[in-house]
């Protein structure tokens, strides 16, 4: 076969002349606005039309302390100028030595060793080859809805939508994918839908992947993409006492929900149940690129040493940005924010959706809300999510959209929201309804 010579296209898919520029940024970007940002502080992003924004996204749950907090600046600046990248496995930075001690502040006893790495999915990946090698057995359960990256073995633990899987198989295998207990799509209470998905569970365990092939449960303790569906606490209990029972590695996402999101320090104490393993990302740094991945000392001894991370894992800048992050949240009370401002932000959804047949629900957990829409037979609703989503565009308020059938909008502002950004972002989603 001959390879065609290759032609510069412009996006309209015409020849670019010579001297013009031919790279253009991928479709599959896929850009939710026409926004272009200048500079952006606190809760407020500004385009560089002049047009400023209330920013609901955070850039998907990350700039926790808002953007550009003066505090991160500062010292990601100060960093820059000590040493911007020093390899773990060659010499060690003060950054990550002091974040592994502000972790061990924060972080469930016993999970007492911690690894860096750069992005949720490598996190995701790197808990679960842990499991794999402490237990020496193949098979992980994830949980329908679920959302844990692109890479290939985390988009295996991801059904979120099948976009995230479609086309791109074989995906890893030894995975299985339990029922999460979703009581509004079922139309049942939550006792009865937490009942049923640790029966269907105990079935999965008995008939397909037996216990002695199952390395690890992980599950979200919000599911993100999948929604903003709160995991109940009595499931969280259940998977616990099924992972001590059978020698399962419980394993617990907390890329997007932890660091304060939920109102609570980590997603998971809403239950009384501790994980073995608790990854974290997304709001560590305020938009620097870093994960951390904890666990005891004895599971963490299982990895051959270099045999996880990657060469930026754990970046200095990064890791300096985290310490100051954890102080700003610590100093600033940002996990009681987001528990007060998120009861703000759900009654006054709730209130509104109240008002809106089409919004089957409204639900969150500290400062993350959401909204699902349904048509009138009660099937989910995309488009209602996506017309919102423009309406609040046209009204200068971002907001994104989510689901496993893509009908929620969900509402993330950063830690930092006061009373009256939450009123104003209310009023602008009351308007666009
Ligand atoms: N896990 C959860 C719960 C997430 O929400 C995400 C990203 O949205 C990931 C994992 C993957 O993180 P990343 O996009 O940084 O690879």
């Amino acid at each position: 076969m001959t390879a065609a010579a290759f032609v510069p296209r412009t996006a309209d898919g015409t020849d670019a002349s010579p001297g013009a520029p031919s790279a253009r940024l991928s479709p599959a970007l896929k850009q939710a606005t026409p926004i272009v940002v200048d500079h952006a502080s606190g809760t407020w992003i500004t385009g560089t039309d002049g047009r400023r924004y209330l920013d609901f996204t955070t850039g998907i749950g990350v700039t926790s302390t808002g953007h550009c907090h003066p505090r991160v600046v500062a010292a990601a600046r100060e960093q820059v100028g000590k040493i911007i990248h020093a390899q773990y496995t060659t010499v060690m930075h003060t950054p990550l030595l002091e974040l592994t001690e502000k972790l061990g502040t924060v972080l469930p006893t016993g999970l007492d060793s911690v690894f860096y790495a750069n992005s949720g999915s490598e996190a995701v990946e790197a808990s679960i080859r842990l499991a794999r090698m402490a237990t020496g057995r193949p098979n992980i359960i994830a949980f329908h809805g679920g959302f844990h990256g692109r890479t290939v073995a985390a988009a295996t633990l991801t059904t979120a939508g099948t976009k995230f899987r479609s086309g791109f198989a074989p995906m890893m295998g030894g995975v299985h994918i339990a029922p999460f207990p979703y009581a509004f799509r079922y139309g049942w209470d939550l006792d009865t839908a937490v009942t049923f998905a640790l029966r269907e569970l105990d079935y999965l365990l008995q008939t397909v992947s037996a216990v002695a092939d199952t390395a690890a449960f992980i599950i979200e303790p919000v599911l993100g993409d999948g929604g903003y569906l709160p995991t109940p606490p009595a499931f969280l209990d259940g998977l616990r006492e099924r992972a001590d029972r059978h020698g399962i590695v419980l394993i617990v996402d907390e890329v997007q929900a932890g660091v304060g999101r939920t109102g609570k320090f980590w997603g998971h104490q809403f239950s009384d149940s501790t994980p073995d393993v608790l990854i974290t990302a997304k709001g560590l740094a305020s938009g620097f690129p870093i994960s951390a991945i904890a666990a005891s000392t004895a599971l963490m001894s299982t990895a051959l040493p270099g045999s996880q991370g990657g060469t930026y894992g754990g970046n200095a800048v990064a890791a300096a940005a985290a310490v100051a992050t954890l102080d700003v949240v610590e100093d600033e009370g940002l996990v009681e924010n987001a528990r007060l401002r998120g009861e703000q932000l759900l009654g006054g959804l709730r209130a509104i959706a109240a008002r809106h047949d089409q919004i089957g629900d409204a639900r969150g957990l500290g400062l993350m809300a959401a909204f699902e829409f349904v048509d009138d037979a009660g099937d989910a609703d995309p488009g209602a999510a996506l017309a919102l989503q423009k309406a609040a565009l046209d009204r200068d308020l971002l907001l994104l959209t989510c689901g496993a059938l893509g009908n929620v909008v969900r509402i993330i502002p950063p830690l930092v929201v006061t009373r009256d950004e939450v009123e104003l972002g209310l009023e602008r989603i009351a308007d666009a309804c």
